[in-house]
């Protein structure tokens, strides 16, 4: 499609967006009476209006049942996370037993290393991304400490090649087959936060395989974004928060998924009761019997006021379907990327995209790297309504997310920014 940077020809796809109706479904902070433009879905999604009505039932159900409502609540508590099964497999690309909700991301990915990182004398290696998220950065450390190990041996990272923003396919999958029968575990993002670049996870989970080791998936970013085939691509471990691109508020539950060819398997856990079988679980007895299936790796039992915005959320998202977004999400970051370079021609700025132009290697994202204006033009943005963040030394990361974003904001958008350029000047 031919796009144009008119007021006209944005408004002209909002009306042909089939997902128009959820903007609607969303609560925007204000500006000046006006809804934001809002890019930080990838760091905090908006609210949906329904949201409130699934955390009001559980307020309601545990006014006025109090215990009871783990059995007679309206829907109840003690296998309220079943109801994601069906749902979230379905966005992750997983079989219902292979998905779980519990906990927060870091820990459940330092969970599941538990598992999945069994250092040995001979193979011990991580391989993982140049600048992973910090949190990701920090549980590697520590997790090879914990194991008597010095993290500048064992941690692998794989770097850009210099003068380049992205990380090469060629260059992971080598770097896999280099380290070899020393690798224990590849653990890499699905999207990379700051770049916004998609992984290959089919390919990185194959080599891996082939060299004898276990593969996961941070999917932060790319859990609701992109297209996920878990089983399919054999990926053994994953995890992912729900407040980014699902929209389930601030700090709340995360989601894992575990390949069922390890659901009867005696790897080693941290377990805890909610993960015992689920007939006998109040039995309360000694030895643990693990449910099979991801559900084996609840600890505890289930923070309840956490799940239903997540519940809200997954349902939003069943309704839909990855397809329908994923069709909108590269039609909008597409046009966003037109807007940058129209009015890069208008203004004759300097700012790069540093995410990768090729359509299959990002999802909703673009990462601009400001070469002179820096700052204070993020600034500028920020007091013109637009909610985009900033990212050292000099990137303003923005995410036209599908399901609430309009065309017209993206034309909107570069008008701002042209302004913003022309009064920085
Ligand atoms: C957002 C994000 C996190 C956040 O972890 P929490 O445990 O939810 O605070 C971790 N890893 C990546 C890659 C992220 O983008």
């Amino acid at each position: 499609m031919t796009f144009q940077n008119t007021l006209e020809f944005a408004q002209q796809l909002d009306a042909q967006d089939e997902l128009k109706n959820y903007r609607k479904e969303f609560i925007f902070p204000q500006h000046d009476g006006n809804d934001v433009i809002y890019f930080t879905g990838n760091s905090l999604g908006l609210q949906p209006s329904r949201t409130k009505k699934h955390v009001d039932e559980v307020m309601n159900d545990w006014a006025n049942l109090a215990v009871e409502g783990h059995f007679y609540a309206e829907k109840p508590w003690w296998d309220y996370h079943e109801r994601f099964a069906n749902p979230l497999s379905k966005i992750v690309g997983a079989l219902p037993t292979e998905v779980s909700v519990m906990n927060t991301l870091t820990i459940n990915l330092h969970l599941l290393m538990v598992s999945f990182y069994r250092p040995t004398e001979k193979r011990f290696k991580i391989i993982c991304e140049e600048k992973a998220f910090p949190s990701d950065q920090y549980m590697f450390q520590s997790q090879v400490t914990h194991h008597g190990l010095d993290p500048k041996e064992t941690i692998i990272e794989i770097k850009r090649r210099e003068g380049e923003h992205n990380i090469r396919l060629e260059d992971i999958l080598a770097k896999i087959e280099e380290v070899g029968d020393e690798l224990a575990l590849v653990l890499f993002g699905g999207v990379n936060y700051y770049t916004g670049q998609v992984f290959d996870m089919k390919s990185i989970t194959e080599a891996g395989h082939k060299v004898g080791a276990m593969v996961g998936f941070d999917l932060a970013h790319a859990a609701g974004n992109i297209k996920l085939e878990l089983h399919d691509w054999n990926v053994d471990f994953a995890a992912w928060c729900s407040y980014k691109y699902m929209n389930s508020g601030p700090g709340n539950a995360s989601g894992c998924f575990v390949h069922e060819r390890h659901h009867h398997s005696n790897l080693p856990r941290f377990a805890g009761w909610w993960g015992h079988n689920k007939e006998r679980r109040f039995k309360m007895e000694p030895t643990f019997d693990p449910v099979h299936g991801a559900d084996g790796w609840q600890v505890s039992n289930l923070p309840i006021l956490s799940l239903a915005p997540y519940l809200a959320s997954v349902e939003m998202f069943d309704e839909i379907g990855m397809d329908k977004l994923i069709t909108k999400r590269n039609q909008i970051t597409s046009y966003l990327e037109f807007i940058l370079h129209e009015i890069d021609k208008e203004v004759n700025s300097t700012f790069e995209i540093i995410t990768p132009s090729e359509p299959s290697e990002r999802a909703c994202q673009l990462s601009v790297f400001l070469h002179g204006e820096g700052r204070s033009l993020f600034d500028y943005l920020m007091k013109s309504g637009v909610i985009t963040d900033w990212r050292e030394p000099n990137v303003i990361r923005l995410a036209p997310v599908p399901l609430y974003s309009s065309y017209e904001d993206m034309y909107k958008f570069g008008q701002i920014l042209k302004n913003g350029i022309l009064t920085n000047q």
